[in-house]
């Protein structure tokens, strides 16, 4: 096998649409669902072929909530990458779920078909709190889904959580982070909410919480996820050592992806492309269709400008930052050749650092606490900067 691949496989169906959800998902009835796992099912099967040189080392089934629709099409699913594609007997195989949708017995179902890590959508411990966003479920059952999963042999869990929610606290927001560690997950995500446009809530009079405020949360967080011993390994990422996400760092580390289903987007050998977002023609099209000539839509060969942007963009996004020698070898450039003026500013201003890895004793440009801090503003300046200096 000459590749590693990831494969990211999307379930779009969820009971409901939270207040905030700008995700391609929603709710559907059983007929849907089943024709849906039908055309994911070709799909797989379809594409396998262009993949026979690649390994497969992780698999993550998102959405949408994976854990909605019966698991026995989740498994079946699963089962038909294991038969079509070369899978690594160590692969990471994630599965997303939210707490109401997944009972005990579908839990080991998963289990028992070869899921090894679930990444659980907690968001809060507040029962107001989730309430406010249009969760379905409530904290008790946050925690029910999160023992079930124990019991049902799961030793790696991520449990997603949420801060700068409406009438969201510090005090109630330290009290979710605090309840989070004591379930000892493997894994925490912690992300801010973002309030975006399309969804209800931005027509919304919400009661968000200050900027201060807002700060603050994203600071604690840091530091009280470091102090129960979870490592920062990306701006919103934490893991105990050994279970930082792998799937999640080909993203950042610009892997090659394949990504199945509906509105999926895949990049390979630096060609990008996402499916379609229609579910009907998505079904159609694997239905034998003829009025529809593919799925696929906004097929793009990435520039060089484009490769070395996205190293750059991503690769900070991770707290060990982008490895030089790696920019030369895939660049044939030296960085500071591209981007010696924005690298000096933002070293100069302490918001971009250089070390040595001690692992590897290979040098590193990252960012600093202070540049975690504004790291939007940092990442974007290297693409503003890369048009202006590349002809
Ligand atoms: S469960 Fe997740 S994907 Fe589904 S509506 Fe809520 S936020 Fe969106």
């Amino acid at each position: 096998m000459n590749k590693d691949l990831s494969l990211y496989v999307h379930i779009p169906f969820c009971v409901r649409k939270c207040l905030y959800c700008d995700f391609l998902s929603f709710s559907a009835n059983e007929e849907v669902m089943k024709a849906y796992f039908k055309a994911l099912s070709k799909e797989l099967k379809e594409s396998a072929k262009d993949y026979s040189d690649s390994m497969v080392k992780t698999v993550f089934f998102g959405g949408g909530t994976p854990s909605f629709p019966n698991a026995n099409y989740i498994c079946s699913i699963l089962s038909d990458i294991k038969d079509n594609y070369n899978l690594a007997a160590d692969a990471e195989i994630s599965l997303e779920l939210n707490p109401g949708t997944a009972s005990f017995d579908k839990l080991k179902k998963y289990k028992e078909a070869g899921f090894n890590r679930l990444s659980i959508g907690v968001q809060s411990f507040d029962d107001d709190e989730l309430k406010r966003i249009g969760r379905i479920h409530d904290c008790a059952t946050a925690q029910r889904t999160y023992e079930d999963a124990r019991k049902a042999g799961f030793t790696n869990i991520n449990l997603d959580v949420m801060s700068a929610l409406p009438g969201q606290s510090l005090e109630s927001y330290l009290n979710t982070l605090k309840k989070a560690v004591s379930l000892d997950p493997e894994h925490i995500s912690a992300y801010s909410l973002i309030v975006e446009e399309g969804t209800p809530f931005f027509d919304m009079d919400l009661d968000l919480p200050g900027e201060e405020e807002d700060r603050a949360m994203y600071h604690k967080t840091a530091e009280k996820l470091q102090d129960f011993g979870y490592h920062r390994y990306e701006i919103s990422n934490y893991a105990k050592d050994g279970f930082e996400c792998e799937h999640n760092k080909v993203y950042w580390k610009r892997g090659n992806y394949l990504g199945v289903g509906l509105g999926a987007a895949s990049m390979v050998d630096d060609v990008r492309w996402t499916n379609t977002g229609k579910i009907d023609d998505y079904i159609a099209y694997f239905s034998g269709d003829s009025s529809f000539a593919g799925i696929r839509e906004n097929v793009e060969k990435l520039t060089l400008e484009d490769r070395m942007e996205e190293f750059m963009f991503l690769g900070l996004r991770l707290i060990t930052g982008v490895d030089l020698a790696e920019f030369e070898a895939l660049f044939g450039k030296k960085i500071e050749d591209v981007y010696a003026e924005v690298i000096g500013k933002y070293v100069g201003m302490g918001l971009l650092r250089r070390f040595v890895e001690e692992k590897t004793c290979r040098e590193h440009l990252c960012l600093t606490t202070q540049g975690l801090d504004v790291s939007n503003t940092v990442m974007a300046d290297f693409i503003i900067h890369i048009e202006n200096s590349i002809e």
